[in-house]
């Protein structure tokens, strides 16, 4: 079984619940998943983390109905990082209960358990190359008319099927930032998944094999740094990867963290300021699990004019947009939800727009605000950059 990869880890639970519940100044509500479903310890990472003990112990079998519960996590890493149980060398968290949940996952799609929404996403990506059932061919659609090189280029802007369908302009400004500053590069025309939504369902064959597609493709292209329009494939590619098929050969770089370097150099000049106040929500893929805190909020600082307002709790602490491990697609309510607290969160620092940097975040928290009624808007991070680089 792959939790068994887990026993360790797993026995050092005390199930004190510090990653139920968090005392941050005040008390604080810790799992998303856990909070806005049925209530029940099950939902919560240290109920997920005494199922896999109970596996592990023989005392639990796999079930569809187990398999059922196992959705209800986001993936965002939270509780992992309040756990009390940390290595005592390293200082590093000993306890993921999202990795461990993933795991089982795993195991039951290898008997054959896996939730009809789950089997769904997986056949949309062996059939159409990403997890919405998309038209492969459409997959440039958001290029048409902006004349981007599809060849050889030691740069490849990888841009992911969620800017590719979903947010086309996440896609076409993360492209025409690089053009703009003069940055040589290419977008690859046999792009596929990055494999990520099939690794966090459990097909862990599939995330192979299709980690092993790009893979090539990337080697293929020529490409010596990889750009990411996507935070969930920026992720999948510096995490999953290494673990899938080894890790890659390139230099693997967010766009935010490229944007901050291009600024530093002078090739990106943001010259148009934009008088107004905001609040930055750290993305799990890009903050929890990569540690990227400071770049995005750089970038905010670096545009004339704009003002960075902190939203209570922030970076480590950030509570999840409620859009990973395929919530949004299994319960897109319950996604919905989970972002109304951070639409909260963000009204309550007297902001007028939240900015983020990753399409999924987009999504969600656009449906929340909508649902909510809240006057907020929401802007990707190159949508700001795009704006502030425009002749004044
Ligand atoms: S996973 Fe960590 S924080 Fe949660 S109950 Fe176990 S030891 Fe405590
Ligand atoms: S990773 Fe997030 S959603 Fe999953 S159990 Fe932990 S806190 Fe809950």
């Amino acid at each position: 079984m792959r939790v068994d990869e887990y026993m360790y880890n797993v026995m050092r639970c005390t199930r004190c619940g510090m990653c139920r519940t968090k005392y941050n100044y005040y008390i604080e509500r810790v799992c998303p998943t856990g909070e806005f479903s049925s209530g029940f310890e099950y939902n919560f990472p240290r109920g997920k983390v005494s199922i896999a003990r109970g596996i592990l112990e023989g005392d639990l079998q796999y079930s569809k109905e187990l398999a059922e519960v196992l959705i209800m996590c986001v993936g965002c890493w939270s509780c992992m990082e309040q756990c009390g149980a940390k290595d005592t060398r390293t200082g590093l968290p000993l306890i993921n209960p999202g990795e461990i949940t993933e795991a089982m996952r795993a195991d039951c799609v290898d008997l054959g358990l896996a939730p009809k929404a789950y089997q769904y996403l997986a056949r949309n990506i062996e059939n159409h190359n990403n997890p919405s059932g998309e038209d492969h061919k459409d997959r440039f659609k958001w290029a048409d008319g902006l004349d981007i090189p599809t060849g050889k280029s030691d740069t490849i802007l990888f841009v992911g099927c969620t800017p590719a369908y979903q947010r086309p302009e996440i896609a076409k400004n993360s492209a025409n930032i690089l053009k703009a500053a003069g940055v040589d590069f290419s977008i690859l025309e046999n792009e596929v998944c990055c494999g990520f939504p099939a690794n966090s369902a459990g097909f862990i064959n599939l995330a192979k094999e299709y980690a092993e597609k790009n893979g090539k493709a990337l080697k293929d292209a020529g490409a010596k740094r990889v750009v990411f329009a996507c935070s969930g494939c920026y992720r999948s590619m510096m995490i999953d990867y290494p673990k899938l098929v080894g890790k890659l050969p390139f230099k693997l770089i967010h766009i935010t963290e490229l944007i901050n370097e291009l600024i530093k150099e002078g090739k990106i000049k943001l010259k148009q300021g934009i008088n107004q106040k905001v609040t930055y929500h750290d993305p799990c893929h890009l903050g929890r699990h990569l540690g990227l805190y400071s770049v995005p909020r750089e970038i905010i600082k670096a545009i004339p004019k704009l003002k960075l307002i902190e939203m209570f709790p922030t970076e480590k602490n950030s509570w999840c947009c409620g859009s990973g491990g395929a919530l949004k697609l299994v319960h897109p309510g319950m996604a919905v939800e989970i972002a109304g607290v951070k639409i909260k969160q963000a009204e309550k620092t007297g902001a007028k727009a939240i900015v983020s940097a990753c399409p999924s975040c987009k999504t969600n928290i656009t449906d929340a605000i909508n649902k909510n009624g809240s006057k907020l808007k929401f802007y990707d991070i190159t949508e700001l950059v795009i704006k502030s680089m425009e002749a004044a």
